[in-house]
């Protein structure tokens, strides 16, 4: 039964990046304004990410890694939310089949943090030990997870990934992404036992002064943002919302606007929010490059983020929430429609 866990878990858990997400999501859902993860050997051998959220009651924690247990803990004040997508309570649970977990966690009206090791869905003593009960210690209001040597019991996993940088850069990738997509949060990543962050993104009050931080300046100051609603589009598509921020014609990604280190590359820089979800769609990926791609200087890409509302009931349940391509109803029709205002919007500026 352990070895089929572990497989699933594997399923849900590719790389320290998709655990940093899951993560990232449960500190931005448990409505965190400060977000600090540290990293040691790209993740593998520590990724730990402390909040300012809500804590975790200690009377939840005895079942906190157990599987599908959302629903029974219960500091959400949207409950609605459950059962949706996003909200599945698999993470923390393959977590810890992959992994040993801890946790050290305070809610408000608690006196003192709480901190509990998980191996296999199950509270245990120590690290190793038998089934146990939290153990009360220091700690501020939030909660702290602390997810170490990652795959240490699924050899195959960690042979398919590659270098520990490789994993850290993916790591700031996935930080530097919700933090555009969650500008009143502050977010900081630094190497374990390393002396500053090698990214500290602070607040904002919008999602433009964020990429500019993050992405450069000159791409921020020429970005074009479009919103659209229920009345822009079609009456099938009615339950979706957009936001988006894309480059214009002038302001093309090129090597030198980057002020962030860890972008190199000249690849279009997409970024995608389903409800709220980092996801990918190779689909609108095609169709968003294409937009711009009659008007694109040689050597550059244009920079897209993208934040979408759709129905929950829309966006497709089969495919596994965890796994980043997503599919929703009537995405053929949305993508046109989206890159139409866009072309339109770009024709405009060039005029
Ligand atoms: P899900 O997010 O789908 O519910 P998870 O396994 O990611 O499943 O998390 C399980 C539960 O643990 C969450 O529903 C939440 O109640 C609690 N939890 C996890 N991380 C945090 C956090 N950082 N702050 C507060 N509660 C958390
Ligand atoms: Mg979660």
């Amino acid at each position: 039964e352990s070895l089929i866990n572990r497989i699933a878990a594997g399923e849900i858990i590719h790389r320290p990046a998709s655990a940093l997400k899951e993560l990232v999501e449960n500190c931005l859902d448990a409505g965190a304004s400060t977000i600090r993860v540290t990293v040691k050997e790209g993740g593998l051998k520590l990724l730990q990410i402390q909040d300012n959220g809500c804590g975790i009651r200690k009377a939840d924690l005895p079942i906190l890694a157990e599987r599908f247990t959302t629903s029974k803990i219960s500091t959400f004040s949207d409950l609605s939310k459950i059962a949706t997508y996003g909200f599945r309570g698999e993470a923390l649970a393959s977590m810890s089949h992959v992994a040993r977990l801890s946790v050290i966690t305070k809610t408000k009206s608690e006196t003192c943090a709480w901190k509990a090791h998980y191996l296999d869905g199950v509270l245990v003593e120590g690290k190793t030990g038998q089934t146990a009960e939290p153990k009360p210690c220091a700690g501020n209001d939030g909660t702290t997870i602390i997810i170490e040597d990652l795959f240490y019991n699924t050899p195959t996993r960690l042979a398919a990934l590659r270098s520990a940088s490789e994993e850290h850069a993916r790591i700031l990738d996935v930080i530097t992404k919700y933090a555009v997509h969650n500008p009143t949060v502050s977010f900081v990543c630094k190497k374990a036992g390393s002396a500053g962050p090698d990214l500290s993104i602070p607040t904002s009050s919008e999602t433009a002064q964020t990429i500019r931080h993050v992405y450069g300046h000159s791409i921020a100051k020429d970005l074009l943002h479009a919103k659209f609603g229920p009345k822009n589009l079609d009456e099938d598509t009615d339950d979706v919302d957009m936001d988006a921020d894309y480059s214009r014609p002038e302001s093309w990604l090129a090597e030198t606007h980057f002020t962030n280190p860890n972008y190199h590359s000249k690849k279009m820089v997409f970024l995608l929010f389903i409800n709220h979800r980092l996801v990918e769609s190779l689909r609108m990926k095609r169709a968003l490059e294409n937009v711009y791609s009659g008007i694109l200087p040689k050597g550059s890409s244009p920079f897209i983020y993208l934040s979408l509302q759709i129905n929950p009931r829309d966006v497709d349940v089969n495919v596994h929430p965890t796994k980043k391509e997503v599919h929703f109803l009537n995405e053929e029709e949305i993508t046109d429609q989206i890159a139409s205002q866009m072309q339109r919007a770009l024709a405009a500026q060039s005029q």
